[in-house]
């Protein structure tokens, strides 16, 4: 007799898994397939010489009470099982720049962040608390963000480029590149990313920043563990590789290893472009397929651990 599940996830990252437990939560059925050996996607970790390390997440930001990933994390029952470690409240991060001898830091809390770079660029107090007043502003037009159900997208946040905002806040070089030193997280590119995108990422960060103890694998652990505790089910070493059809209607996930998992609806949390090859470019309009296959390559990172 072929399982059939109310919904199949392809992919076992952060976003997988915390689809799964929700869906679970809710009383559905549900299966994550995974490729890898390893559940996790970004949050793998790997060990040397009894040395643990992380791939992806090495630092969150929002964990604090009352912040948006506090709120998500209890509500899928793991915050209380992660052991973290509240990273320096002066400088979670530091900037630095070739030929000067400066640690610039982000500080977490936004009083804190001011008075750090006050430090720094005395003369620059009304662009600082500007800055952090925009940043705000930005992530207050993001209700979900929140965790709000209400409230709209403002058009006009959405628009707004980063580096045009700096330009309009400082004509001080210095202080634009110190408070834009951390826009590798967001693969920041200067006349693309926007303002929204800069500030969703930062502010969680000044709101409050940890690390794991043990490394982002933990998070893995009690996601699968919460998982198990409503029923769901996940499975490694099971690649998808394409889906299965009855009467036009996708119906199947269709494994490497030769396994099928039925389900009524299906949630791939792996790159978008990839997921429609997987599909089928005949089951969608040819509008669509070639507009998501004509977006440009995500930039994907290569990392060597010296
Ligand atoms: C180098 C790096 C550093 C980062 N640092 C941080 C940080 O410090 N803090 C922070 O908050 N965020 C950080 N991030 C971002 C964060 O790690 C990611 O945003 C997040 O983990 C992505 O989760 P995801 O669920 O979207 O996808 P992924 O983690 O990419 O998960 C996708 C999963 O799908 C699986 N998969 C792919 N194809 C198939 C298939 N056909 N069948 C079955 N399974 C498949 C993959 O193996 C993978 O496990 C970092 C990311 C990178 C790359």
């Amino acid at each position: 007799m072929k399982k059939k599940y109310d919904v199949v996830i392809v992919g076992s990252g952060l976003g997988g898994l915390v689809s799964a437990i929700i869906l679970a939560k809710e009383g559905k059925s549900v299966c994550v397939l995974e490729k890898n050996n390893q559940f996790g996607g970004n949050l793998q970790t790997f060990v040397r010489d009894k040395t643990i390390f992380d791939t992806g997440i090495h630092y969150i930001g929002g964990l604090s009470e009352g912040e948006n990933l506090h709120n998500y994390f209890s509500y899928i029952g793991i915050m209380e099982h992660l052991k973290l470690k509240k990273m320096d409240e002066d400088g979670y991060d530091v900037i630095t720049f070739e030929g000067d001898a400066n640690q610039y830091p982000h500080a977490q809390g936004y009083e804190n962040f001011v008075q750090q770079l006050l430090n720094y660029f005395p003369d620059e107090e009304k662009v600082l608390r500007e800055y952090c007043e925009k940043i705000v502003y930005a992530c207050d037009s993001f209700p979900l963000y929140n965790l709000k159900s209400e409230g709209g997208y403002q058009n006009e946040v959405l628009s707004i480029n980063a580096k045009a905002l700096l330009d309009e806040l400082t004509s001080n070089e210095k202080l634009k590149a110190v408070l834009a030193g951390s826009n590798f997280l967001y693969a920041g590119d200067d006349y693309r990313t926007p303002f929204y995108v800069h500030a969703l990422s930062v502010n969680s960060y000044i709101q409050s920043s940890w690390r794991c103890l043990n490394g982002g694998s933990q998070i893995t652990k009690q996601l699968i563990k919460q998982l198990k505790k409503y029923g769901g089910e996940t499975y490694k070493h099971s690649e998808v590789v394409g889906f299965g059809y009855e009467d036009g209607k996708l119906v199947s996930a269709k494994t490497k290893n030769g396994n099928e998992y039925f389900g009524d609806l299906f949630i791939s949390n792996i790159e978008p472009k990839t997921t429609l090859k997987l599909i089928g470019k005949d089951k969608f309009r040819k509008a669509y397929y070639d507009r998501i296959q004509s977006l440009e390559a995500i930039i994907a990172p290569f990392s060597i651990y010296i």
